[in-house]
């Protein structure tokens, strides 16, 4: 939080400002209780949010253009995407394959007709659903690799048939290219 604050006061100076920051961690959370909270701690809590923020609302000062420019000037400076973004470093190799369940996230499955069906809590899902579902993880964990029916086979792992998987892809996707280089977006 230190290294926040001093970050924010970095970027204000940046911007021609010298204010004053007070820093706080909001817990948003209304579900949230934190045991035994440090009481020098600068934290505000569920319940304490609406009446923060009307003290905040009720203190008199006087807004100029400067405050204004500010507030635009930090608007703009505005990033959706955090470029901080932490991320494990993991290749395909290392990571183990196989649909997992819907419900509990279980790789011990077995196929039943159409349906999957989890030796762990029980559920069952349509194979299709199943493999469009690990397709969608497979296209999260590796955005550069190409989707084919090698390649969600192997990742898949249960369904014996590369028929089936295709036939899927078809049904699912967009195919692109022909014969062995065809792939799916
Ligand atoms: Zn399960």
């Amino acid at each position: 939080m230190q290294r926040s604050e001093s970050l924010l006061r970095q970027l204000l100076q940046t911007l021609g400002f010298n204010l004053p920051i007070y820093a706080h961690v909001v817990f948003v959370n209304p579900e949230f209780t934190l045991y035994q909270s440090p009481r020098n701690k600068p934290f505000i809590f569920p319940t304490q949010i609406t009446r923060y923020l009307k003290n905040l609302n009720a203190t008199q000062s006087k807004l100029t253009k400067k405050h204004q420019m500010l507030a635009t000037n930090l608007a703009s400076l505005h990033m959706t995407d955090s470029p901080f973004t932490l991320l494990p470093a993991y290749e395909y190799e290392q990571l183990r394959t196989g649909i997992t369940c819907a419900k509990c996230t279980s790789f011990s499955l077995s196929l039943k007709g159409k349906y999957c069906i989890c030796h762990d809590c029980g559920y069952g899902e349509v194979v299709a659903t199943s493999v469009i579902r690990s397709v969608e993880e497979f296209k999260l964990l590796f955005p550069t690799r190409r989707i084919t029916t090698n390649a969600i086979y192997d990742w898949c792992q249960l369904i014996s048939s590369k028929r089936k998987i295709r036939t899927i892809l078809e049904k699912n996707f967009k195919k692109v290219g022909v014969r062995q280089w065809t792939y799916y977006e």
